[in-house]
């Protein structure tokens, strides 16, 4: 089956019911399943071939689904791309997947033509009315789709916190059984159901989890160009939106909203909150149930593993700072452990082909089958993991390590905090100090020493923050996830 598949599907079951929409714009299943053809039938004229390269480069647009779902018709892959990147960042992604298309907004036309200047790639303007434009001379559907099972997909660029964006090699298979997955036993999505996506579409989280999961069963897919946690209640409220997905930091700002203005929403549609990306704080998972009367499910992915590899499921108990259990055909472990902490590996119809171009890379990522994520977790008695930390992210201190979401942990307790990140930084004597830089909620006062002096109450002497600085917000990448490498101590 291609990907591209459960749209035609879908459009066959549901034709008239909204597939897609964003501020006063929608369009049905019938709609969208018919500009994907075109859209392929588009790539066929100008020759693209099965296996090409395609780029992304779009925001969340009403057309974004169109040229995803088009392109994988067309067999060719799929390669998305955050429209933030800059020049020199496009022709990395250009070059590296060999695109020779790329459909990029016209909002980064400046950056995109340097970029892809010298490269294979011919670029495709995205703006207001240029589908229907480019689309005119195509007015007949591609109905059947090129590809399936183990041809690549998609092929998504890793963020690249270490060394350079490599691009994981995702699968038809792969990708259809994750969607599959998490529409039916994870989220129990029906057409009856609407999923807020503000998550960005050209990031696993968002593509997979909200646009081919509610795509495959007929769902409807609100859209926000980009997250603002006040339009999002709004449109809980508005779009009678029954499952809001997200990573932790939207959680913490919608419960913020809510501390300013309780009850201004009336959010009773809303049945299930999921949460991943990033690990979601006890503190602020118990927050946004009471305070939307919704549970909240964490799980666990990455872009490597298509992306979902674990999760609380809804037939089982569910455990606050757990992302649960393997999902159905997917096994984890631990490897080089050490009291009980070890590097979380997976393996399952979900990992990646491999780094696209990379041989030695994905041999050092994959071995015998098995994904090593580069996580740190624990597994307790019935089988349910704990993400302690990212490998790189733990904090040695004169040799003990102390790991940064314990004491973030504690930090979400203090009344006053709307986000923390606990990082190292470079200590003459110990290595490394304990360090947090941390926003407060509008209105709330604390001083950097109440804050060191509450962690201080609650764990061993070594691992609470000397340094505690305060910051109106932290720095995000495009998903919203805490860029803790772009925090800086305040110079003294
Ligand atoms: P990146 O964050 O580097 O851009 P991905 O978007 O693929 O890459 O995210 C994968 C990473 O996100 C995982 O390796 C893990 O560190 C983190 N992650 C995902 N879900 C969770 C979770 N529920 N708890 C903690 N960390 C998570």
């Amino acid at each position: 089956m291609n990907l591209a598949d459960r749209l035609s599907r879908t459009a066959a079951a549901y034709g008239p019911r909204t597939a897609v929409e964003l501020g006063d714009r929608s369009l049905t299943y019938a709609e969208l399943d018919t500009l994907a053809g075109r859209v392929a039938a588009l790539l066929t004229a100008r020759g693209i071939a099965p296996g090409d390269r395609v780029g992304l480069m779009l925001p969340n647009l009403l057309e974004f689904p169109a040229l995803y779902y088009g392109t994988l018709r067309a067999g060719a892959v799929v390669v998305p791309m955050n429209p933030l990147l800059k020049s020199r960042e496009i022709a990395h992604y250009l070059r590296d997947s060999g695109a020779v298309l790329l459909f990029a907004h016209e909002s980064s036309a400046g950056e995109v033509a340097a970029g892809a200047a010298g490269t294979a790639a011919e670029v495709v303007a995205i703006g207001p009315g240029s589908v229907t434009a480019l689309l005119a001379a195509h007015p007949d559907p591609v109905l059947d789709a090129v590809g399936d099972g183990q041809d690549t997909a998609v092929i998504l660029y890793t963020s690249g916190t270490t060394g350079v964006p490599k691009g994981a090699e995702l699968t038809h298979a792969g990708l259809t059984r994750n969607a599959d997955i998490t529409a039916r036993s994870l989220l129990r999505l029906g057409p009856q159901d609407t999923v807020l996506g503000c998550l960005p579409l050209f990031h696993a989280f968002g593509q997979s989890c909200a646009m081919n999961t509610a795509v495959g069963v007929g769902a409807r897919l609100t859209l926000l160009p980009r997250f603002d946690p006040l339009l999002a209640l709004q449109t809980v409220q508005q779009r009678q939106v029954t499952v809001f997905e997200g990573v932790p930091t939207m959680y913490a700002a919608m419960l913020a909203v809510h501390a300013q203005q309780p009850g201004a929403h009336d959010t009773a549609t809303l049945r299930l909150g999921v949460s991943g990306g990033a690990a979601l704080p006890v503190e602020v998972l118990h927050g946004f149930e009471s305070a939307f009367d919704c549970p909240v499910l964490e799980g666990f992915g990455m872009s490597e593993t298509s992306p979902v590899a674990s999760f609380n499921h809804p037939d089982r108990p569910r455990k606050p700072g757990s992302v649960g259990t393997p999902i159905e055909g997917v096994e984890m472990r631990l490897v080089h452990v050490q009291n009980g902490i070890g590097e979380l590996c997976v393996r399952g119809h979900n990992v990646m082909k491999g780094y696209w171009g990379r041989p030695e890379a994905t041999a050092e990522t994959v071995q015998g089958g098995w994904l090593h994520t580069g996580d740190l977790a624990r597994v307790d008695e019935d089988g349910y993991y704990y993400i302690v930390d990212r490998q790189k992210d733990l904090i040695i201190r004169g040799g003990y390590n102390v790991y940064p979401r314990e004491i973030e942990e504690v930090l979400y307790e203090h009344p006053a905090v709307a986000e923390a990140a606990v990082i190292g930084i470079p200590h003459p004597a110990l290595g490394e100090e304990v360090a947090a830089a941390v926003a407060l909620l509008p209105g709330a006062e604390a001083t950097p020493d109440d804050l060191r002096e509450f962690v201080r109450a609650q764990v061993a002497p070594y691992k609470y923050p000397r340094e505690v600085w305060l910051v109106d917000a932290l720095p995000k990448g495009a998903t919203g996830k805490i860029l803790k490498r772009e925090i800086a101590a305040p110079s003294a």
